[in-house]
């Protein structure tokens, strides 16, 4: 007994040896160091190695199938914060800040997307560090990559092109001189929330700027906000693509995406495929209200909006579902496949009077008394 029970030691101690040589001489994966946790727009961060990209190339035609959001044309499928017409101008096939200022918004809204993007700093450049051709194009309208003239231009790190502002410098500086055009290619994957608003998983980002590779898979803290470290708060699956105006005309031209299929981590829920359009909190209004069955009924169904999505409240249990907008009129259920038409009044103001609730194969039609 004792005598195993000293051979069973020795074998622990050799096996340790072994190890630790092994690790030494790097046959085992020695645990990285703790990357250094860097204040949000500290100067002293390490400032990403200059990596020459190719020469500018003509611009590469979207791939079949892709969707369209800009070809140089005009604004269509564009809008300002409000939902009305975009304030921005075309110029010479390329789309530029307005002279009202404003950010600009996709109408249709977003998930998991691949976008293509080409952008141009002002010639002659003016201003230094963010002053510089500063723009962004923020992915569902809250997670930005940054745009600047990062050519010769010093800034804090995470705030140079391609960084996610705030968050993490590019792993290069891949920027062309000022009035060359510029690729973006990004992957974004969209923070995942579950049911009850917790967040899942984190937005994630790649991004190839110029033919480099500088985000590779790298994950948002929360929404961009300037100074500030914001957690996530829980939002719709799709939102708008918006860019930036920080008061420079940046040029953008060729922007198309392809719409990702949607990875499963929150289980085994499959994405749905129709487009999802973009409403304003002022949109959500025309829809808010009480519906039931007849005006003496008991029970109602209740739409109700919090400014980003509405949600509909009904039965003894209150029960929530969150509300996905498709159209005007049509809106499916966020986690329950099924879906809602509004029928709406024809004056301007289009408040809806009545909703169809379908589920199942089954349909009813509540009317608004509220
Ligand atoms: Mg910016």
């Amino acid at each position: 007994m004792k005598k195993s029970h000293t051979l069973q030691r020795r074998v622990v101690f050799l096996g340790l040896i072994v190890l630790w040589f092994a690790a030494g001489i790097g046959i085992l994966p020695v645990r990285a160091q703790e990357a250094p946790v860097w204040k949000i727009h500290d100067p002293q961060r390490p400032q990403p190695r200059v990596v020459t990209p190719a020469p500018q190339a003509a611009m590469a035609a979207p791939p079949p199938g892709a969707i369209i959001l800009f070809d140089g044309s005009d604004l269509s499928g564009w809008c300002d914060e409000n939902g009305e017409a975009a304030t921005w101008t075309v110029q010479d096939g390329a789309m530029v800040r307005g002279p009202r200022g404003g950010d600009v918004f996709t109408e249709r809204a977003f998930g998991d997307i691949q976008l293509h993007l080409e952008w141009s700093s002002p010639l002659p450049a003016s201003g230094q560090g963010q002053g510089r051709g500063n723009s962004g194009v923020f992915l569902m309208g809250l997670y930005e990559v940054q745009i600047l003239d990062s050519f010769q231009n010093a800034t804090y790190p995470d705030g140079q092109a391609a960084a996610l502002y705030g968050q993490h410098p590019p792993l290069a500086n891949a920027c062309r001189a000022p009035g060359e055009w510029q690729t973006y290619d990004i992957v974004f994957r969209r923070p995942r929330f579950q049911p009850d608003g917790r967040l899942a998983a984190p937005a994630c980002v790649t991004v190839i700027h110029n033919g480099i590779l500088v985000q590779d898979a790298a994950e948002f803290w929360g929404p961009t906000m300037w100074l500030q470290h914001l957690p996530y708060a829980n939002h719709p699956d799709r939102l708008p693509l918006s860019l930036q105006d920080h008061g420079n005309p940046v040029r953008f031209r060729n922007i198309w995406a392809r719409e990702l299929r949607e990875t499963n981590e929150t289980g085994p829920m499959r994405s749905d495929s129709t487009p999802v359009i973009f409403l304003t909190p002022q949109a959500l209004e025309r829809y808010i209200g009480i519906y039931k069955f007849s005006p003496s009924s008991k029970s109602s169904f209740d739409i109700v909006s919090d400014g980003k999505q509405l949600t509909c409240i009904f039965g003894e249990e209150r029960a929530r579902v969150d509300l996905v907008p498709h159209s005007t009129t049509r809106f499916s259920l966020r986690w329950t496949a099924a879906h809602i038409d509004f029928m709406l009044n024809d004056d301007e103001e289009g408040r809806a009077t009545a909703m169809t609730f379908n589920v199942a194969g089954s349909a009813f039609t509540i009317k608004r008394v509220e």
